[in-house]
Parts: structure tokens; sequence; C-alpha cells
């Protein structure tokens, strides 16, 4: 799902908004001028991003709300709380992830010491979307922080309350010769991305990834994808059931099923299928009762979003829920069986909370089908036969593997998030948002005083060039 803005690919859309020229080059003087350099100015705004989201939270909490309806609890376990944790880990691993990393140096060239630095890339732009609006623009500025880059973050226009809060707030705890807030459609996205950058980090779908992508390639500027897709769940007939329904249901509803890692639908082994239906239906209705007035389920970003929703419903035939109500922005959690594969709903990603369940028979079924389909961002296996799980963990790739859980490895800041081929490109979190934003410069030293060089130099003595 992506917000087709008429005219975005239209060359006279680069100058539609003349203010933005010249930010990149303008931010890249902080970064020459030595401004993000140092470890402290780094602890700094690292400490800036911790204490705008812990000394507002109120206001984030607000602003998630009107955007995307979501709880308090919900806002601090997936944004609020989780961001501030993340920039506190980046402050304090910053002194051990910018000291030099010591390497081997070949005994050919001995004596010499080897290792790598990591070093700014530069001005980074941070594209973010809007079903986390706050965790997606903030995690990436992080890194780009840690790193000692300068950056512009440019929220999601689809969450426009969260938009707006980024950008009243970013200015009043962040440097300003380094960091940016741009708030605006894809119209100033593009006049974005005309200038010129030394990462650009998207997070949102495949079709403005490739403008992305391309816009990039005029700079031979790097990108970081983190994309979406049709992340599966295969249920193995050893499966625990109504352990796995609990999982795949919390997962599913989270945020009303608005994650790029939620699963989106359910392939189970024919012979327990009738039972995870059963048992889904019964974890929906523990988690949320009644849906519509639990405070712990979220509603769709805008009324189209809802509508493009509704129009998937048909792709299958609801066992629970199915009711829509758009000008509320409601999507009942629904469960379908009977999935028309060749349907709307079973060729696009789903982006809400419908759950289709598909029958399918055994790992070797499960395995070939996904070699035939593009490589999603996540993939969940719930088994408790070893031998299932390990051959869908050898057999299958995606960005990330859940085994017996889903979304959780996301919430792990040890593990690199990001996907591959049509799901993504690149990775952050944690340490890996610091490796992200910077490059590792290769640096080899050795003494004069012993010229082991020699050997080397020309000319080469007659007998030895046969060597
Ligand atoms: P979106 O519509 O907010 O778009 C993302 C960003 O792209 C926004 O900032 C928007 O302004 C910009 N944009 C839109 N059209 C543009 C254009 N023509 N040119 C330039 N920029 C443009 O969000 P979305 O894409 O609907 O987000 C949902 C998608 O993101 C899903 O596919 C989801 O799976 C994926 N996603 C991935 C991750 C991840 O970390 N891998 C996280 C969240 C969402």
């Amino acid at each position: 799902p992506g917000v087709d803005a008429p005219g975005v690919d239209a060359p006279e859309a680069a100058t539609a908004h003349p203010e933005l020229l010249g930010i990149a080059a303008e931010l890249r003087e902080a970064v020459l001028g030595g401004t993000t350099r140092p470890r402290a100015w780094r602890e700094a705004q690292l400490d800036g991003v911790a204490r705008m989201l812990l000394q507002n939270v109120s206001l984030w909490e607000r602003a998630l709300a009107d955007d995307l309806g979501k709880s308090a609890l919900e806002a601090h376990l997936t944004e609020i709380g989780y961001t501030a944790a993340e920039a506190r880990r980046a402050k304090r691993s910053l002194r051990r992830w910018m000291a030099p990393t010591p390497v081997a140096a070949p005994l050919a060239l001995q004596p010499a010491v080897a290792r790598t630095v990591a070093e700014p890339l530069g001005v980074a732009l941070i594209i973010a979307p809007w079903n986390y609006p706050l965790q997606l623009a903030l995690a990436p500025l992080i890194g780009a922080l840690a790193a000692g880059d300068a950056a512009v973050v440019k929220p999601s226009e689809v969450a426009p309350a969260t938009s707006r809060l980024l950008a009243q707030l970013i200015p009043a705890y962040l440097d300003e010769r380094a960091v940016r807030v741009v708030e605006g459609d894809a119209a100033a996205t593009t006049t974005l991305l005309a200038e010129r950058w030394d990462l650009i980090f998207y997070t949102g779908n495949g079709r403005v990834a490739r403008i992305v992508a391309e816009a990039a390639a005029k700079h031979l500027t790097p990108t970081i994808l983190e994309l979406g897709g049709k992340s599966p769940v295969y249920v193995h007939r050893s499966a625990d059931i109504p352990a796995a329904a609990r999982r795949i249901a919390w997962g599913k509803w989270l945020n009303a099923g608005q994650t790029c890692v939620a699963p989106d639908h359910v392939l189970v082994d024919r012979e327990v299928a009738g039972q995870l239906v059963e048992e889904l239906r019964v974890a929906t209705a523990e988690q949320l009762g009644e849906a519509r007035d639990s405070d712990d389920f979220g509603r769709i970003v805008t009324a189209r979003h809802a509508e493009r929703l509704r129009d998937l419903l048909p792709g299958g035939t609801a066992v629970t829920g199915g009711d829509v109500d758009v000008r509320a922005r409601y999507v009942a959690p629904t469960i379908l069986v009977d999935v028309d594969e060749s349907s709307d709903l079973m060729q696009e990603e789903i982006f809400g909370p419908l759950l289709p369940v598909l029958p399918i028979d055994g790992v070797d079924a499960f395995v070939r089908r996904m070699r035939g389909l593009e490589k999603p961002l996540a993939l969940y296996v719930f088994a408790r036969d070893g031998e299932a799980i390990r051959r869908v963990e050898r057999e299958t790739t995606s960005g990330g593997l859940g085994i017996n859980v889903t979304v959780a490895h996301v919430g792990s800041a040890a593990l690199p998030f990001g996907g591959v081929g049509e799901s993504g490109s690149g990775a952050y979190h944690g340490r890996h948002s610091f490796e992200a934003f910077s490059h590792r410069k290769a640096v080899l030293s050795k003494p004069t005083a012993l010229d082991t060089l020699r050997l080397v130099y020309p000319p080469i003595p007659a007998g030895r060039r046969d060597l």
C-alpha cells in the first residue's frame, strides 16, 4: 500500500519546493566542519532523542492515538519506550562501537598493523512511513547520530499528527546544524531526492523504493531499503496449536495489522487446519473481546486505506469479523477461510487485520511454495518437530525468521533488522544501525624502518621471474 501522489514523476516536481534546494550541502558543512564528529556531541544528541521522547510522553501518545488509534501500552511498547531504549543503548555503547577494530595483517606484509575505522558517511536522508511513524523516523536517526552523520528526516504525511510533532520537537532537542525535519508529501520528497546525499534510508513500499533507488543512482548514493511483502506463517501438524494461535493473533492484530513484519497469511497442515482456525477465534476473542470497543485495537490510518481492506474481503469467507466502518477507519479483526489464491487478498501485501488461513500438505509443499515467491521480510514457523523447523530454516529465505513466535525478533537489538530481495536491502538496529550509517575504512600502517617491500620492488632478479 503506498500513497499514489499524481504527477510526482514529472520532471518539474523536482523544483516544486525550491526552499529545499541545497539542504544536503548545507548540512554537509556540519559534518565537514567537524561538528558531528566528537563522541560527546553524538552522545548529547542521542540523549536528546531519549529526552524528547520521555519528556513528552502524553503528546506522543495523543499523536499516535490520532493517527492510528494506538493504545498507550502499544505506543510505549512499539514506539516511545522502544525508541528511547534504542537511543540510550546507542549512547551507552558508543565508545565501544567507535573504537577502531584491529585485524590481522598478512605475514607477507609484516611488520605492519591493520585496523578498520568507522567514519561518518556524511549526510543521510531518512524517509519514514506511517505505520510506526515515530519509531521508523527516529530509529534510523539514532543510527545516523551515533555514526556522526547529519540527517534530514522526512516523516510520512499519511500520519500527520506524528509528523507535526516530530517537526515541532526535534528542533527543540537536537542540533539544528545537523538535524532537520522536512514535512511533506511525494512532491517534497521528490525535491529532496534530487539532492546529493551520502546515504538514503527509505522505509515503505517497493514501488516508491524503485523511485528512491533511481534517484540515488544518479549520484551513486548508497541506499538502505526497508520494505515489506507477504510474510507467511507455516503451522506444522506437530505445533502447539493453542500457543501458535495466541502468538499469530497477537502479531497480526498489533497496530491493526499495519506492521511490516505482521503475519500476512497462515499456511497450516491440512489435518490441523480446523483446530487452528478455532483456536485463532478463541485467542482473538480473549485478546480483544468486542474489538470495536477495545482500547487495545487500533484504527486504519486513513479512510482510503480502510476502503482498500474492505475491497480485499471477497477473497475469502470470514469466519469471524468481516465488518468495516470506513468513516470510523475501523476494520474488524477478520479470519478468512476458503481463500481464493488469485484474489487481491492473496496477491497484495494485506497490511491490515485480515488473516487468510489456507491448508497445505506438509513442509515439502511449504518450501516449494516459498521458492516460487518473492523473498518476504519475515517468515514464521510453528512446530515442535525439530526436523520440520530445521528444514524451514535451511530451505527458505527471508529477512528474518521467527520460530514459534511472530514479530518479536524485531525487538532484539542484537539481531539485524532488514529484508532481502523484494523485501529490501541493508539492515539496522543496535550496533547494526551504527554500521549502516558509517563507512568502515580499511587502514594498513607499515613502519619504514625495515623495508620488507624491497622484495617486490622492480627490477626483479632474472632468477626469480618464474616464481
Ligand atoms: P507511506 O505511504 O508513508 O510512504 C513512505 C514514504 O514514502 C513517505 O514518507 C512518503 O512521503 C514517501 N513517498 C510516497 N510516495 C512517494 C513518491 N512518489 N516519491 C517519493 N516519496 C514518496 O508508507 P507506505 O509505503 O504505505 O508504507 C507501508 C509499506 O512499508 C508496507 O509495504 C510495509 O510492509 C512497509 N514497511 C516496511 C518496514 C520495514 O522496516 N521493512 C516498516 C514499515 C513498513
